[in-house]
């Protein structure tokens, strides 16, 4: 956690001329000012040629975040293991699928989702998954959390080819302070 030693490790690792460069040691409970704070630190000093990859994030507003600060990839346990906890990001939002106000709702998960799961079940049909412990609501989560944070940076993807990134990062949420 301090810049100095993060700038020197980037200067000192981008002498060995690697293919690409991982930003670590972050996302691990520090309060996440300070993970921006680090990933600033380092990322003047690794080449924007070569893929810059944060290691451990994080939301889907965080990851667009990151986009524009400059990082290619993350990797995060967060859209699986909040699957497994019933934590669903959907396009209006986070959604918690055991909440009983889900019971008699038979519209899609995500009606701006075009998964496999929210084209084919109801909310209300995978609350029942969830609170009678089938495992299978594990894995109808999952599949969508993920169609959710892959559909996400495919919108990254599309919005830097088409030169509107800046609007695209405008429209999204400020990242919370604190993983969910
Ligand atoms: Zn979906």
């Amino acid at each position: 956690m301090f810049p100095d030693l993060r700038r020197e490790s980037a200067q000192r690792t981008v002498e060995l001329d690697f293919p690409g460069y991982a930003i670590g040691g972050l996302s691990v409970g520090e309060p996440r000012p300070m993970t921006y704070e680090m990933v600033d630190a380092a990322m003047p000093f690794l080449p924007q040629d070569k893929p810059r990859y944060l290691m451990g994030v994080g939301t889907p507003e965080e990851i667009v975040h990151y986009v524009a600060m400059g990082v290619d990839m993350m990797d995060c346990v967060l859209p699986t293991r909040a699957a497994r906890h019933g934590l669903l990001f959907t396009s209006e939002g986070r959604l918690t699928i055991k909440n009983a106000r889900y019971a008699t709702d038979d519209g899609p998960l995500d009606p701006n989702c075009p998964c496999q799961v929210c084209s084919r079940y109801s909310r209300a049909y995978l609350r029942h998954l969830y609170a009678s412990n089938e495992l299978l609501a594990q894995v109808l989560n999952t599949v969508h959390n993920l169609a959710y944070y892959l559909d996400t940076m495919r919108k990254v993807r599309q919005a830097i080819l088409l030169g509107e990134f800046a609007i695209f990062l405008s429209g999204v949420r400020p990242p919370h302070l604190s993983v969910p």
